[in-house]
């Protein structure tokens, strides 16, 4: 049902960024308060019994959901930012992409260590950018509870890729 709602709302964007990249969008889900309400209820009913101190949403998309499943949650919310965003002392990791590197920060009081970090991003690909910020988390102590995302893209094995940090693998719509 969640499934449907969501594949029926992302738009897919031919050649965005670049030319042969098809870009989903999740745009038009955030104009439907009835779904946005109901991914996350989704979220909250798949994660049962699985101990979260805190949700870590990876900048900017994984911000929209988080940010609310958190609340909802009752728990903490941190955010996982790009190079040089976050103001107080931060620690940082840096990653492979296809071309270059990307680098990935969290503030050092982000979470007491032990914690159990649930990571949140609106879409899984290669799962290259949940690693990093699961690896980046685990440095500082804390633990992966698990992953939720809104959209999956089954084809690139993402999933394979983090479920030996944690099995607990959340995805709404693949
Ligand atoms: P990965 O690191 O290859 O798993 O890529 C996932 C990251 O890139 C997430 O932060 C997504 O927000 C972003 N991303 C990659 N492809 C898309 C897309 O088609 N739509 C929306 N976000 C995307």
């Amino acid at each position: 049902m969640i499934e449907q709602q969501i594949k029926a709302a992302i738009r897919d964007i031919p050649d965005f960024p670049k030319p042969g990249i098809i870009f989903k969008d999740i745009t038009p889900i955030l104009k439907d308060h009835n779904l946005c309400e109901g991914i996350v209820d989704a979220f909250i009913e798949q994660i049962k019994g699985i101990k979260v101190d805190a949700v870590a949403g990876i900048e900017s998309r994984g911000f929209l959901f988080g940010l609310t499943l958190a609340n909802k949650l009752g728990v903490p919310f941190v955010p996982v930012r790009k190079a040089g965003k976050l103001p107080y002392t931060i620690k940082q990791k840096v990653y492979e992409l296809e071309y270059g590197t990307a680098t990935i920060e969290l503030h050092t009081d982000a979470f007491e260590p032990g914690s159990h970090i649930l990571i949140h991003d609106d879409l899984l690909a290669t799962g290259g950018t949940v690693t990093a910020a699961s690896e980046l988390i685990q440095e500082m102590g804390g633990v992966v509870a698990g992953y939720t995302f809104v959209v999956g893209l089954g084809f690139l094995n993402g999933k394979e890729r983090i479920t030996p940090v944690s099995d607990n693998v959340i995805v709404l719509a693949e």
